[in-house]
C-alpha cells in the first residue's frame, strides 16, 4: 500500500478546540494497523500541488482569522484547493474551515467574505451564537452512526441543491438551527460544525474517511478492526447525556 498523504492546511491559523486532534487520530489509526501515513503542513504563502495529497484537513477559526486568510485564499492556494475538491480528493473541514469552502460568509457585523465556492453552500452570521455539545446521525451513505461533538458558531450555513447534509441533527443546532441538517457532503468533501475534536470522539467516522481515501488507491482495501472500547464508552456517555436534555 502506498503511503497515505494527509495535508493539514493552515494549522497555525485554523485550529480551534483541538481540531488538530483529527490529524492525530487519522495518523494513529493508520499506524495502529501498520499502514504508512505522512502528514504535511501548509500555511499562508506556501504553495501545494493538489495532486500531492490524499486527504486535506482544514480546522475552525474565528471570523478574524477567516478574514486574515482571504488574501491567501484569493491566490494560487484557493485555485489549488478547488482543483483538489474537483479531483475528488478527500477533505475534512470543520466550522470556519467548512465555511471557507463555501461561496461566501457574511459576518453578523456586516463583513462580506467571498470564499472559494468549492462547494455550493453559503453562510450568514447572527449575533446570537450556537454553542454547546450536540449530536447528529450520519446519513446512511456515510455509515448512519451517531456522532457527538461540540459546536460554537455564529454562522448559519445553507446548502445548495447538489450538496447533501452530512447528517441530521438529534440535539443542538448544526448548519443553521432551522432545517435540521448538519454539515455537508459533496464529492469526497466531509464538512461539519463539530469540534471536539470530531474524529477521536467518533472513530467510525474516522475510519469511513480513511477508507474513502484509501479506496482511491486500492478499491479492495479493508481496514482491520481496532479496539475502540474507550472511545465507544465515551460516545455512549455523551449520547445518554444529550438524549436526556
Ligand atoms: N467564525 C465562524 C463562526 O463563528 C466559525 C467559528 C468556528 O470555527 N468555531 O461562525
Amino acid at each position: 500500500m502506498d503511503t497515505l498523504k494527509i495535508c493539514h492546511l493552515y494549522p497555525d491559523t485554523l485550529n480551534l478546540y483541538g481540531d488538530r486532534g483529527n490529524i492525530l487520530c487519522m495518523k494513529k489509526r493508520m499506524e495502529w494497523r501498520g499502514l504508512p501515513v505522512e502528514i504535511a503542513e501548509i500555511s499562508v504563502g506556501e504553495h501545494f500541488d493538489p495532486y500531492d495529497y490524499d486527504i486535506y484537513f482544514i480546522g475552525g477559526g474565528q471570523d478574524f482569522e477567516q478574514e486574515v486568510l482571504l488574501k491567501d485564499l484569493a491566490g494560487e492556494k484557493g485555485t489549488a484547493i478547488k482543483r483538489a475538491v474537483d479531483e475528488e480528493k478527500v477533505f475534512l473541514t470543520i466550522c470556519g474551515g467548512y465555511q471557507i469552502l463555501g461561496n461566501y460568509y457574511k459576518t453578523w457585523d456586516g463583513v462580506q467574505c467571498d470564499f472559494l465556492g468549492a462547494i455550493d453552500v453559503y453562510t450568514v452570521g447572527e449575533k446570537k451564537r450556537m454553542v454547546g455539545d450536540f449530536m447528529f446521525r450520519l446519513s446512511e451513505e456515510d455509515g448512519g452512526s451517531i456522532v457527538t461533538g461540540f459546536e460554537n458558531h455564529s454562522g448559519k450555513t445553507y446548502l445548495g441543491k447538489d450538496v447533501r447534509p452530512l447528517g441530521k441533527i438529534l440535539r443542538g443546532h448544526g448548519n443553521n438551527g432551522e432545517d435540521g441538517t448538519e454539515g455537508a457532503r459533496f464529492k469526497n468533501v466531509f464538512a461539519s460544525y463539530s469540534h471536539g475534536p470530531l474524529l477521536p470522539k467518533n472513530p467510525k467516522l474516522c475510519d469511513f474517511i480513511l477508507k474513502t481515501a484509501l479506496a482511491r488507491k486500492d478499491p479492495n482495501i479493508s481496514l482491520k478492526a481496532l479496539d475502540d472500547t474507550f472511545e465507544n464508552r465515551a460516545a455512549a456517555f455523551m449520547e445518554k447525556r444529550l438524549s436526556a436534555e
